[in-house]
This record gives structure tokens, C-alpha cells and sequence, in this order.
């Protein structure tokens, strides 16, 4: 690890970008952006300025969808055997309510596994959904060390991590109690904010419920490696962390649940209407799209998704190694086997050291370390596009500021 000071300034003109998304993008999808913006390929315009319907546009969504389904393997069969990616809007908050809408018909339910706040959300939003459709939404199974439900004042007290944070693990399978009824059971791959992910060991599967299709918010992790993609019925996940921009969120779902899917709920609503649609149903966020596809291609260029894997996993190890090393000096509550790859939360004693570590963490060119306002303390999201060398740079900050206070 580089020793001097020197060595922790960001490479000219670019931050080191910490944030939970929108995240860092890669400085060469960035730099072809800019070269194209004003001219896309020899049109004379930008691609923000083609139409929808447009030979120019066309070509840059079909291939962003051929990339994706490259990239993670999307089987491409029929039925059980093939799934569709969709482009949608309205962020992974739409897709809490949109599951619902779509998969639960009347007398029918969904069991929710919840380990962290986004999973409270999605079930409080299912609930709305279920309330109105005669159908019901319960909790399978919760990991809060408290009642489930919205975050409650004393989850808001920022020192809740000097001992008892509220999520700190994935359940076992053997947790999760379904219902007959059960249309679905949703969990969220990765936590961003309690920074709790499944099933992270190397070639880890995600845990199964029989025939009981299973509902994955991947938002904060889809794409970090490879999965195996029929482990799960549906997956959702906004583009603004591991993808790409805010404004455009992916759908990966199995061809007999877009069929089964409700017809009497409003068509902009039913996933069929863009699978039928390819996505082009109404105008999607194109220039979101366009700028996924550049991203796609790059996690192409670094070798892929095995590759991207490698890295990502080398990134996170160098900061797990600091807070290991430092237990009276930096706390992840988190247990080992639940510990996020994307999203790394820890506490430093006190807030006041807290706060004199993101202090520190700005005037070496980084930003985003802040933890979630509703958690506090310090959290580093690591995302694909995040470079290695910022990481090094943390771990070498982290490693200097415990030394300091040893
Ligand atoms: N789920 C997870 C796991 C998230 O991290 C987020 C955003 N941070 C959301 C859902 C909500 O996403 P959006 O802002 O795109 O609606």
C-alpha cells in the first residue's frame, strides 16, 4: 500500500467518488459521451435529439438490451425457459409497487424477506397495492432486531450502530415462512443503506422456495458479478449505481409472469405492454439508455462480468482488511457472511471522529463516505465503476487515521 501522502490525491481533475448512486461512472464512457454529445454518429445531432422511432435510436436500445443479456447470460427461451429485459421508469420505488400490480391477483399473496430499510419500503408499498386488489402482502421473515415496519425514532439515533443496528444479516432459507398462496416471495440482493447482501462467498446461489418465483431488488448490485439468473423470477434494479445514470431501471423477468401478469390494471403499468413493446411502448429515457449501453460495453472491455468480479471483490477486501485490523478503532456491524461488497458501512468510536474522518476523507479528494441520514456513521459504496486505486486510497486514509488515534 503507498505510504506517502502524495499517493491519496485523486488522479487530476477527477473525485473520488463514493457516492450510493447516482454513483461514479467510468471516466472513458464519460470522455466518448462528450466526444459524440453534440454529433452522434454523423447525424448531426444528439442522440438526446433523435426520435424514439428513429433508425439512430433503435440501434442504440436494441443493442443495450443485447448487451445486458450477453453480459449476465439472460436465457432467451420461451416460457419458464426465457426471460424478457425491460427498460422502465420511475425507479426502483415504482418497481415495489409495480410487482405487486402486476403478479398479485385477487386471494392471492406475497411473502416479503426483509433485511434492511429498502425492504421495509418495498413491503409497505406491496401492502398499498394488496390493500386495494384483494390480495395480502406479509413479512416471511424479518432480520431487524426490532418490529419491522418504517424506521422508527430510535433507528434514527446515529449512534444505533455502537451496539445494536437493526439489520446485520441475510436470513437462512429455514427463516423464511411462505404462505400456500404465495404468488411470490421478494428479498433484496443488497441492502445499500444497512449494507447486508446474499449470498457474497465466491460462487454463492441465492436462497430458493421451490416453485415459488422469486422477486429480486438488485439495485444495488446487479452486475457486480456473475449469477445465475433462474434462481430468480424477477429481477429489478434502477441503472444509477452499477449500470449507469439515474433515469432508466432495468427489468429482468420470466417469460410466463409477464403472461400471467394482471390485464386490468392501467397498460403503461403491465409489464407485457413493454415487453410487446420492446421497451418502446411510450418514449423511454433515451439518453439514460444510451448511456447504459456505453457501460455495458466497457464492463465488456474489462473482460466481462468474472473480471469485473475480481476487481470489485479486491476493492472491498482492502477496506474489510482495515476495519479488521483496527476492531477498537472501526466497527462494521454487519456479520462477516452478510457483509456488502458494494456498499461497506462502518462506525469510528465516536461522531465527532466521524465527522473529522469525512472531514479528512474531502480534503483528500474524496467524497459521498457520509452514511445514510437515517444511520449515520460512514459508508463507501464500491460499485463497478469505482477504481481500484480509490479504494487503496480510502484503505490508506482509514489505515492513517486509526493509526493516528491508536
Ligand atoms: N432499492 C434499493 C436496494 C436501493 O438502493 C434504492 C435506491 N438507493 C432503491 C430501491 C430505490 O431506488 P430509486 O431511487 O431508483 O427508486
Amino acid at each position: 500500500m503507498p505510504a506517502t501522502d502524495a499517493s491519496l490525491m485523486p488522479p487530476p481533475s477527477r473525485t473520488m467518488n463514493f457516492n450510493a448512486g447516482p454513483a461514479a461512472l467510468p471516466l472513458a464512457v464519460l470522455e466518448a459521451c462528450r466526444d459524440e454529445l453534440v454529433d452522434f454518429g454523423n447525424t448531426g445531432m444528439s442522440i438526446m435529439e433523435h426520435s424514439h422511432r428513429g433508425a439512430a435510436y433503435e440501434a442504440v436500445h436494441h443493442d443495450a438490451i443485447a448487451r445486458l443479456r450477453s453480459l449476465m447470460s439472460i436465457p432467451d427461451g420461451t416460457g419458464t425457459g426465457g426471460y424478457d429485459i425491460l427498460f422502465m421508469q420511475g425507479g426502483a420505488s415504482q418497481q415495489f409497487a409495480q410487482v405487486a400490480m402486476n403478479l398479485l391477483s385477487p386471494g392471492a399473496s406475497a411473502g416479503y424477506i426483509v433485511s434492511g430499510v429498502w425492504g421495509e419500503k418495498a413491503v409497505s408499498e406491496a401492502r398499498a397495492v394488496a390493500s386495494q386488489s384483494g390480495a395480502t402482502v406479509h413479512v416471511a421473515c424479518t432480520t431487524a432486531s426490532s418490529t419491522p415496519g418504517a424506521p422508527s425514532e430510535a433507528s434514527l439515533n446515529p449512534g444505533r450502530w455502537g451496539g445494536d443496528a437493526k439489520y446485520v444479516r441475510v436470513p437462512d432459507a429455514e427463516e423464511v415462512a411462505l404462505a400456500p398462496t404465495d404468488a411470490y416471495v421478494h428479498l433484496t440482493t443488497n441492502e445499500t443503506i444497512d449494507g447486508v447482501q446474499y449470498a457474497t462467498a465466491p460462487g454463492a446461489i441465492f436462497p430458493s422456495f421451490g416453485t415459488v418465483p422469486v422477486v429480486g431488488d438488485m439495485s444495488s448490485d446487479i452486475a457486480w458479478r456473475p449469477i445465475d439468473v433462474r434462481q430468480f423470477g424477477l429481477i429489478y434494479a434502477g441503472a444509477q449505481k452499477n449500470l449507469g445514470p439515474s433515469g432508466v431501471t432495468v427489468v429482468i423477468i420470466r417469460r410466463d409472469l409477464v403472461e400471467a401478469g394482471r390485464t386490468d390494471i392501467p397498460v403503461i403499468f403491465q409489464y407485457r405492454t413493454a415487453s410487446r413493446n420492446t421497451s418502446l411502448y411510450n418514449t423511454p429515457p433515451t439518453f439514460s439508455i444510451y448511456l447504459m449501453r456505453q457501460v455495458l460495453a466497457w464492463i465488456g472491455n474489462l473482460g466481462g462480468l468474472e473480471a469485473v468480479e475480481a476487481r470489485n471483490r479486491a476493492k472491498a477486501s482492502a477496506i474489510y482488511r482495515v476495519i479488521d485490523a483496527f476492531p477498537e478503532f472501526y466497527r462494521c456491524p454487519v456479520a462477516v457472511d452478510s457483509r456488502s461488497m458494494m456498499n461497506i458501512v462502518f462506525r469510528l468510536p465516536t461522531p465527532a471522529l466521524e465527522e473529522a474522518f469525512v472531514a479528512s476523507s474531502e480534503a483528500h479528494g474524496m467524497v459521498g463516505l457520509r452514511g445514510h441520514r437515517s444511520v449515520g456513521g460512514i459508508r463507501a459504496s464500491l460499485y463497478n465503476a469505482v477504481e481500484p486505486a480509490w479504494a487503496d486510497a480510502l484503505a490508506q486514509l482509514m489505515h492513517d487515521t486509526a493509526t493516528r488515534h491508536a
